[in-house]
């Protein structure tokens, strides 16, 4: 489904991705684990276009994407959940979820994916008429997912929805997460600092330190790797 090869990505002088290649194929959930600044975020923001790599190969169903501009991106069916959730405060529950189906034109589809979202999330349901800012942090992520989902992606980019959570709320998020792969065909790609958590979901792992792929290989092999246990399971 998606084939990066060899990306490298500048901030200024900063050599953030250092020849990333890594792939995805249709159905799995791929999880990217790594410290605070290892290069996970700017890996998921060259998918989306946000910061599109200064060399190197990104390619979508065979087509070459990292040139693309964000919503054409979005529009081929690739939505990503920001770091941060950054849902719109002062809109509702609802105008931020048509908001995630903007580009969208058939209505009756759009209305039927609300029902989709709130089945997922029935808390959402509740609170459908209050400004987005007043919901807590977890039914926030919830909604950043949901928003995504509108737009009806074949593959979600999601950047550390465990940020900030309560170990109880990231288990019901992380849950839905494994649903939307399972029951929804959907393909995951995860970034995570909660390696154990991110493992414990994905089929299949890579790890990022300082801008380079170590290590890759199925979330189980990762997850009783020595080097992982001890760099990033804290055991
Ligand atoms: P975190 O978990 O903290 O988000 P990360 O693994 O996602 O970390 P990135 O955010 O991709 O890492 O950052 C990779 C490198 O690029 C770091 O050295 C970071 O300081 C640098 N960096 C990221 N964004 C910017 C920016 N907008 N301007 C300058 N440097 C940046």
């Amino acid at each position: 489904m998606l084939k990066i090869r060899n990306i490298n990505s500048y901030y200024g002088n900063i050599h953030a991705l250092k020849g990333i290649s890594l792939d995805i194929s249709e159905g799995e959930i791929i999880t990217l684990i790594g410290a605070n600044g290892a290069g996970k975020s700017t890996t998921l923001m060259s998918i989306s276009g946000i910061v599109p790599p200064d060399s190197g190969d990104i390619l979508y169903m065979g087509n070459p994407i990292h040139s693309m501009s964000p919503d054409k991106i979005v529009s081929l069916g690739i939505s990503q959940v920001p770091e941060g959730r950054r849902i719109f405060p002062d809109l509702t529950v609802m105008e931020n979820l048509h908001m995630g189906a903007f580009p969208r034109t058939n209505k009756s589809q759009v209305s039927n994916d609300i029902n989709y979202v709130f089945d997922l999330f029935p808390i959402l349901t509740k609170r459908r008429n209050q400004p987005g800012g007043t919901l807590s942090g977890g039914e926030q992520q919830m909604l950043a997912i949901s928003r995504a989902l509108m737009a009806r992606p074949r593959l979600l980019l999601l950047d550390e929805p465990s940020l900030g959570l309560a170990p109880i709320i990231v288990r019901q998020i992380f849950d839905i997460i494994k649903k939307i792969n399972s029951e929804h065909n959907t393909t995951i790609f995860l970034v995570e600092q909660n390696a154990n958590l991110a493992l414990h979901v994905a089929h299949r792992g890579y790890v990022m330190e300082t801008g380079k792929i170590v290590m890759e290989d199925s979330a189980d092999n990762l997850l009783s790797n020595d080097d992982v246990k001890k760099a990033y399971l804290g055991l």
